[in-house]
């Protein structure tokens, strides 16, 4: 399987447990040797204003935080290309799934997910897509910048039981009439990080069904990284995922 990644993700560019240190390295040093890197290019300022004000780009350059920031919207436009061929996955920080169009917060910047859906829709390779947010965190930003558009829906399961999780996940997934499904991919939700929910087996079953899901819909598939904060176990969660996803 493809990851989009670059070494300038490891960078701790603020204080947030998004971008802490070692974050990035305790997924490569699990998935590495297993998938096959692609380097990650910063998406252009017209990709990225698609989604954003100049108001909030300026301000995330103010900040000092652009430059990451792009590259990680870039690799989200990468993953959703070649997802449409292959599934791929996108090792990206900072997060995005909490930044709209004129704000953003919760250790997010850019919309990576919309940045890449709305490039694929501009240049006429999808019609309709889907995302599903498995984050611990409900994806406001991603509902505020893609849910008015009327091509994408969009699925934020929540629940306090494994179970409950996966059913949800199962029956909401498309089964026709969608190109793309996205997956905002947080691992915040596992029984070791701070959702305390979902086991590791649980994050194969869920690459697995969005595979088959994207099968159904004869559309592609792909996953970029949002939160999922204990650095014991993001690495192993995060492979357990990309098994079920690669298939
Ligand atoms: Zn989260």
């Amino acid at each position: 399987m493809k990851v989009v990644f670059h070494e300038d993700f490891k960078s701790s560019y603020t204080m947030d447990p998004a971008a802490a240190d070692g974050r990035m390295e305790a997924i490569w040093d699990v998935i590495g040797k297993r998938v096959t890197f692609v380097k990650a290019v910063p998406a252009g300022e017209e990709d990225i204003a698609a989604v954003h004000t100049k108001y909030h780009i300026d301000d995330v350059r103010r900040m000092g935080i652009y430059d990451v920031a792009a590259l990680a919207a870039g690799g989200a436009i990468q993953a959703a290309t070649i997802g449409l061929e292959e599934p791929c996955f996108a090792l990206i920080r900072p997060p995005g799934h909490h930044a709209s169009a004129n704000s953003s917060w919760g250790f997010c910047y850019f919309n990576n997910m919309s940045i890449a859906l709305e490039k694929l829709r501009r240049k006429g390779k999808i019609k309709k897509a889907y995302v599903l947010d498995i984050d611990l965190h409900f994806g406001d930003g991603t509902v505020n910048t893609l849910g008015g558009l009327g091509y994408v829906t969009l699925f934020n399961p929540s629940s306090s039981s494994r179970g409950d999780f996966l059913k949800q996940v199962q029956k909401n997934l498309p089964t026709e009439g969608v190109d793309i499904i996205g997956v905002s991919a947080g691992f915040d939700y596992a029984k070791e990080d701070w959702g305390g929910v979902l086991e590791r087996s649980d994050y194969t079953e869920i690459g697995q069904m969005v595979r088959e899901a994207a099968k159904k819909c004869i559309g592609g598939c792909f996953a970029i990284l949002e939160g999922g904060y204990n650095h014991k176990v993001l690495g192993h969660n995060c492979m357990a995922f990309l098994e079920g996803l690669g298939g």
